[in-house]
């Protein structure tokens, strides 16, 4: 079959692999009508997570149930579904607990309780490095699904392939950040990064009641397709300082109830922030977060959905005890919403497709990490027909 790889850096290509084959009683084979390239998977392309071996990467992606192994009751061959990009088997301890992304039994190899730099890390997720379960992902013809009674949804025929496909990760992903935020109605929501991921973000705070929502990103483009799919207010990032002075103006000189980070560890920086990460030996930079405490207002929540792979220093610890705000983040627990959301979607309150700018055909994927990676063509949201 056809499938991407990622080689290196800056090095992805559409090459022939072997299909993949049932190896355990829970696995599904996937026929894949749609897959996305997520902001994640950005992070691998610019080498700033490595991946060694050639991988088949991806983990945004549906499609038709072609195969299933003797263990998965709930799926027929024929069925059309959406998969949480956590790979989690559903029955132990953080699976019983609503934090699939914490499986305990899909990352046998290099799973821990440290969370450390190269070690230990957590559940494994689709196409995601060696160190992420090493399961290839689904910017593919066809994908293995492990635990294929538990991860997958299947989608109703009213629903197309766009409406539901964000299912799978970056609506959910946003949804956890406002939940985290515990918006519940009211709330003052600043969104950090107006890429996929932080406009999901602003839909999942309008569901919740947020009184107002507020985007921040150094690309105009992004801030208006924010404006017009999630009626945001925004405001260009031209340095911390005034963006931060602009939130607190807009919130009675308070800051906001809830930021959320969704802009990750590789954001656009000056130089001097770059030679300050290579004093420190540090890989990328925390700036966006420290916006977040800053913009915060006391004793409200910072939301981190943006990955952070790397330890920093001069963390600003003092502020996070002066101000008393909670800092909350991490992978986000699809199998957790992923019903409400579907629901949501069905009924028609959130509409999700909005946000594609560019569909292609699998075989031009590296054009769309191209566009998408480099702000090229308006690009927003790259959806790859296999
Ligand atoms: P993206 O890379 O397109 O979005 C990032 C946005 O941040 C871009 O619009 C970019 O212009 C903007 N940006 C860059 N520097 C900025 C700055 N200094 N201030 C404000 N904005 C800035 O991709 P995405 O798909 O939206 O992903 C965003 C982040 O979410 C990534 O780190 C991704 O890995 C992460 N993510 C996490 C989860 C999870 O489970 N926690 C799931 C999906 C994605
Ligand atoms: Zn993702
Ligand atoms: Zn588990």
């Amino acid at each position: 079959m056809k499938a991407l790889q990622i080689h290196g850096p800056f090095d992805v290509r559409v090459d022939t692999v072997d299909d993949p084959k049932i190896e355990e009683a829970r696995d599904a084979i996937i026929r894949v009508t749609s897959t996305a390239i997520c902001g994640s998977d950005l992070h691998l392309y610019s080498g700033g997570l490595p991946q060694p071996r050639p991988m088949v990467i991806g983990h945004e992606f549906m499609g038709i149930v072609e195969e299933v192994g003797r263990g998965v009751g709930n799926l027929r061959v024929g069925d059309r579904v959406v998969v949480p990009f956590p790979v989690a088997c559903g029955t132990c301890f953080f699976c019983n607990h609503a934090l699939p992304g914490h499986c305990e039994n899909s990352n046998p190899d290099h799973y821990g309780p440290e969370g450390g730099l190269l070690t230990q890390k957590g559940g494994a997720m689709f196409g995601y490095t060696d160190l992420y379960g090493g399961i290839d992902g689904g910017q593919a013809e066809y994908v293995r699904v492990p635990y294929a009674d538990f991860g997958p949804r299947i989608i109703p025929d009213s629903l197309t392939d766009d409406q539901a496909l964000f299912l799978t990760d970056i609506f959910p992903t946003g949804y956890s950040a406002i939940d985290w935020g515990e918006v519940n109605g009211g709330e003052i929501v600043a969104i950090f990064g107006a890429g996929p991921v932080g406009i999901m973000a602003a839909k999942s705070a309008w569901l919740r009641g947020a009184a107002r929502v507020i985007i921040v990103d150094t690309q105009q483009y992004r801030l208006d397709k924010a404006r017009q799919s999630a009626n945001c207010e925004t405001i260009l990032w031209e340095n911390m300082k005034d963006v931060v002075e602009q939130i607190r103006s807009m919130s009675e000189g308070r800051g906001a109830d809830v930021c959320v980070e969704a802009v990750g560890f590789e954001p656009d920086r000056d130089l001097l922030d770059r030679a300050k990460a290579v004093i420190n030996f540090e890989k990328g930079s925390v700036k966006t977060i420290e916006a977040c405490m800053s913009a915060v207002r006391r004793g409200g929540i910072v939301s981190v959905v943006g990955v952070f792979p790397t330890p920093y220093d001069n963390f600003p610890i003092g502020q996070f005890f002066d101000k008393g705000f909670s800092i909350r983040g991490g992978q986000a627990p699809v199998h957790k919403h992923i019903d409400r959301l579907l629901d949501h979607v069905i009924k028609g309150q959130v509409k999700l497709d909005d946000i594609i700018t560019h569909h292609l055909p699998l075989s031009e994927a590296p054009h769309g990490y191209d566009i998408f990676k480099n702000k090229k063509d308006n690009c927003v949201k790259v959806v790859l027909k296999p």
